[in-house]
């Protein structure tokens, strides 16, 4: 078996990889890069050839793993694409929803490849997906090789994929977190007889306080918020709608639970809503903390988001939830800012990734009184708010996925879904603590040979 990365660049970009095996070909993701647009945001899908896939497998509905499946399936018109049932059905929002950012975007940018792919097409290619549970092994039809999938502990319904075949085993760990989240809980990976490890790399240029816990910076974040409502302001936390919205929003709940936080309004919007419908849809029938709560309805402090609602009004003491996460330009949380940035008495909490370079990301790093660009065709807004980061990763520390890695040593790592620097981290960890394993950086399209 041999592995091609179909990722453009060195970085977490549009995840894809190709596994040949004689005649046969599996696809592991079909992502879209959050940083590029038009064509260049897609894998380079070259290697492989048009109908000639045998299954293709998604790990979880994040864009940068499914975003250009519905590119990746018209090529390949009858492949059946594997996946667990949150995976798909949330997936299929994203999808609908990447539809509307690209016809707006080829409006106002003139892309004219966009949109990539139509409602329309996204309700046709639902015929080919199939929906897996963990830890339940299934064959992947026309070839020797049994997949099966297991809890990632990153979003609702994330995996890791086991294949083997004739006895030589691969797992790609996808985007994991070894650790609980509120809802999430802890990553449930096989350790033994593993050949081949592909995994992450996303936090490998990330050094972690030694003091820190989870529960210190969840007080942290609430001493924040309580401060921010004795002055009389409001509290921004942009947030991306899969995920990190409802892992915000129980947190929210139970540090007023405990008496941490006064009782305030909470909003969210727009994409987030349908996102946490699907959260509270599985919420008994998915692995994870709090099993049966519902979000919308148990959350006394959230206010019921209405279909109709197009702008969320300011008003003082309350938190908004918006998304996205890096305030990307014409999204809720960029817009609502311009109700916040001015203002001393508001604070605007991080609590996720953030690109440098995103309108989030020269917020997270600028000070007090910078002019900030929200948008490029509107005049800047000076930086007067409090800004506070916090730690609520959703992918493991370096130090837990080299844990893992030291417990499976495999054969071979392949190192993906990282800038250089994480990747070189764990490159030199690996060579001391795993000195008989080959560590591979896999470079775009070229074949490395597997078994
Ligand atoms: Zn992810
Ligand atoms: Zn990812």
């Amino acid at each position: 078996m041999t592995f091609r990365n179909l990722t453009r660049r060195r970085e977490i970009g549009a995840n894809s990889y190709l596994l040949e095996t004689g005649s046969h070909r599996i696809v592991m993701d079909s992502g879209m890069d959050p940083k590029h647009t038009g064509f260049g945001a897609l894998p380079d899908f070259g290697p492989l050839p048009i109908n000639s896939a045998d299954a293709i497998i998604v790990t979880h509905a994040h864009h940068d793993h499914i975003g250009s499946l519905p590119v990746l399936q018209n090529r390949q018109r009858n492949t059946n694409v594997y996946m667990t049932e949150p995976t798909g059905e949330v997936g299929s929002a994203m999808l609908h929803n990447s539809v509307n950012v690209m016809m707006k975007q080829r409006e106002e940018h003139g892309i004219n490849e966009y949109p990539m792919f139509t409602h329309r097409e996204l309700d046709d290619i639902r015929a080919h997906w199939i929906y897996r549970d963990f830890e339940k092994p299934f064959d992947i039809p026309g070839t020797d090789v049994k997949c099966s999938f297991h809890d990632a502990g990153h979003i609702i319904g994330s995996a890791g994929v086991l294949l083997r075949e004739n006895g030589h085993s691969l797992f790609y760990t996808g985007d994991v977190n070894f650790e609980s989240q509120t809802i999430a809980q802890a990553a449930s990976f096989p350790e033994e007889n593993i050949d081949v490890l592909v995994m992450e790399t996303t936090r490998g240029d990330h050094v972690r306080r030694p003091d820190y816990t989870r529960r210190s910076e969840k007080e942290r974040m609430a001493a924040v918020i309580r401060e921010t409502w004795e002055a009389g302001g409001s509290v921004l936390i942009p947030v991306f709608a899969l995920g990190k919205t409802q892992e915000a929003l129980l947190m929210l709940h139970e540090l007023y639970e405990q008496d941490l936080l006064p009782e305030m309004p909470i909003f969210i919007g727009g994409l987030s809503t349908k996102i946490t419908v699907l959260y509270d849809h599985y919420a008994s029938r998915t692995r994870r903390h709090y099993p049966g709560f519902r979000l919308l309805e148990d959350i006394k402090m959230l206010v019921a988001p209405t279909k109709r609602r197009r702008e969320i009004n300011y008003q003082t003491r309350a938190i908004y939830a918006l998304s996205s996460g890096m305030m990307t330009e014409k999204t809720t949380s960029n817009q609502f800012a311009w109700k916040i940035l001015e203002n001393p008495k508001n604070t605007i909490c991080f609590v996720g990734y953030c690109d440098p370079d995103s309108p989030g990301g020269k917020i997270r790093w600028g000070k007090p009184g910078d002019l900030i660009k929200l948008d490029p065709k509107l005049p800047a807004l000076p930086l007067n708010c409090r800004v506070e980061s916090f730690d609520f990763s959703a992918h493991s520390t370096r130090e837990s996925i080299c844990d893992y890695a030291e417990k499976v040593r495999p054969k071979k790592v392949l190192l993906v879904h990282g800038d250089e620097p994480a990747q070189l981290w764990f490159e030199n960890r690996f060579r001391e603590t795993l000195p008989e394993c080959e560590v591979i950086r896999p470079e775009m399209h070229v074949p490395i040979e597997l078994w």
